[in-house]
């Protein structure tokens, strides 16, 4: 197996060893090895493709990250097709972008990606909504 290395905060580093411990893994490459393999199939769903999908998606960094509230609105703007409405609140001393999306499973994946490739956010959390097994509820 290849052996890459990745920088990473100690903070990071310790809370992965920490990690490794508490769940008898090997140690903490296996533990990278599992994180990496969980977010690239964290989008594959056979039940979500080409459905049509509301995502509601909340965006937490420090109050007043100029780059990161730029870099939030640039996407806002290159997503724009599929954006129902974005709201920025105030949380403790957190700024908070809340998106509400109607996509395909691939646009919000994509969507997803980009806000977490940002550096400095602290959180991106979503939940998806198949608008048509909704449907299908009120019909019935
Ligand atoms: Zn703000």
């Amino acid at each position: 197996m290849p052996v890459v290395s990745v920088s990473m905060p100690t903070e990071l580093i310790e809370r992965l060893d920490a990690h490794a411990a508490e769940h008898d893994y090997t140690g903490r490459s296996e533990v990278v090895r599992e994180g990496a393999r969980a977010l690239l199939t964290e989008f594959d769903d056979d039940r979500l493709e080409d459905s049509s999908l509301a995502g509601v998606i909340s965006v937490f960094y420090d109050f007043g990250t100029r780059h990161v509230e730029r870099r939030v609105t640039e996407l806002r703007h290159e997503h724009n097709d599929h954006i129902a409405s974005n709201d920025h609140s105030h949380v403790d001393d957190y700024c908070v972008d809340l998106f509400v999306l109607e996509a395909d499973l691939e646009d919000i994946s994509t969507f997803v990606g980009k806000l977490r490739a940002i550096e400095d956010v602290e959180a991106v959390d979503y939940s998806l909504v198949p608008l048509e097994s909704m449907n299908q509820l009120q019909d019935a």
